[in-house]
């Protein structure tokens, strides 16, 4: 059988929305030309979410950046003096959230680092003179005070309990936790996640299999380019099917490539190549047909079109207002910009809520009452899709 033959056998099954093996997948990645899995992938793309690209317009929330592990990659993490050290009042809170919705945006995204008041005495000591005996404690108070102010939080804080997101899931209408990568082999050590139990993957998957019990709208994903191998990715997106294919609840995977940062043991590393990263992305594409796919447009700001000619649907979230503390070296582009790229590639663009249209369902009457009320602003119908 020719290699040819064989790619459309596998297209055929795609086409069909036939369960695929991981063996073929990896058949296919190993050895169909790059031109036919991208072509799959970006069809696909078209006939499962037409030629429409999301993003969310948020404010990017740095609550506690201290963080209990060390990734090898990450900038993020503080130490208690310095500079960049974040540790956001309930005041400071408060008032970024007038200002982003001012600005039209319905995103508060909250980060922090991995439960610091385990490691850092300060912060148990900042987050005890504010009221609060652990930082889910306050990020569930921050969720009240955002809400309040039209914004809808989306907190991202690690491997919280199933009875922190329970709390959560009041005010939250979807949460983030990245997989990062399913592969045990970047927690030995001289490994990326080598000193981040928070990272381990049965940790990790164990989150998103509570989430998905919880039926809350889950952001997941994976970091491209830290020392996996292409077949410890595609395990990862299988990872992640399975969890959805369970629950249902995940609603969007985000595929990050990686930056090497400066004062960090990866600085000398390098970014995974372009086309690892897309076959990464048309794979995904074609193990996730009906998926959310979005890759973080501040990391590959010169080539949008040849992300969007592999099969995402979304933008992920855009700042008009605040960086990206994760990666502070990449601004947000202006969002205009993105649109115009977008249009040029014969794509509309459109904001949405942090909750996709399909998984609202998930979300409870009080937080679906508050979004109809949003949607149907003057402001916000101008800009957005909204099912
Ligand atoms: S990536 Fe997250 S878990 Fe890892 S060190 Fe940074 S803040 Fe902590």
């Amino acid at each position: 059988m020719s290699k040819l033959q064989f790619d459309f056998e596998i297209i055929h099954r795609i086409n069909e929305s036939r369960y695929i093996k991981k063996e073929e997948i990896l058949e296919l990645a190993k050895n169909a030309p790059k031109e036919i899995i991208f072509d799959v992938a970006s069809n696909l793309r078209d006939e499962k979410k037409g030629k429409r690209i999301s993003f969310s317009k948020k404010a990017f929330f740095n609550i506690i950046n201290l963080c209990r592990d060390t990734c090898s990659y990450c900038t993020y993490k503080a130490e208690p003096n310095d500079t960049k050290l974040s540790l956001m009042n309930k005041q400071t809170v408060k008032e970024l959230a007038i200002l982003a919705k001012k600005y039209n945006c319905t995103e508060a995204l909250f980060v922090t680092g991995e439960r610091p008041e385990q490691k850092y005495p300060e912060v148990k000591r900042w987050l005890k003179n504010e009221g609060f005996s652990s930082t889910s404690e306050y990020l569930i108070h921050c969720s009240e005070i955002v809400l309040n102010e039209g914004i809808f939080p989306h907190t991202n804080a690690g491997n919280l309990t199933k009875n922190e997101m329970r709390e959560l899931q009041k005010t939250n209408v979807s949460m983030g936790v990245m997989l990062e990568s399913s592969s045990q082999r970047l927690r030995e050590k001289g490994m990326p996640h080598e000193d981040a139990p928070s990272k381990d993957p049965s940790a990790r998957l164990g989150i998103l299999k509570n989430s998905g019990e919880l039926k809350m709208p889950m952001t997941t994903g994976i970091l491209i380019g830290i020392g996996e191998n292409l077949e410890e990715c595609i395990q990862s997106i299988l990872d992640i099917k399975e969890i959805h294919d369970k629950y249902g609840n995940i609603q969007e995977i985000i595929l990050q490539n990686f930056h090497p940062k400066p004062k960090t043991s990866m600085f000398e590393h390098s970014t995974p190549e372009e086309d690892y990263f897309k076959t990464v992305v048309a794979l995904c594409r074609i193990i996730m047909p009906d998926a959310n796919i979005q890759i973080p447009p501040n990391l590959s700001p010169e080539n949008y079109h040849e992300f969007l000619s592999v099969g995402i649907n979304d933008w992920g979230g855009i700042s008009p207002i605040t960086s990206d503390y994760v990666n502070p070296e990449f601004s947000w582009p202006n969002i205009q910009n993105v649109e115009k790229k977008c249009n040029d590639s014969g794509f509309s663009f459109k904001a949405r809520f942090p909750v996709y249209p399909e998984f609202i369902s998930l979300v409870n009457n009080d937080l679906k009452q508050r979004i109809s009320l949003i949607a149907n602003e003057e402001n916000y119908v101008k800009e957005s899709y909204w099912k």
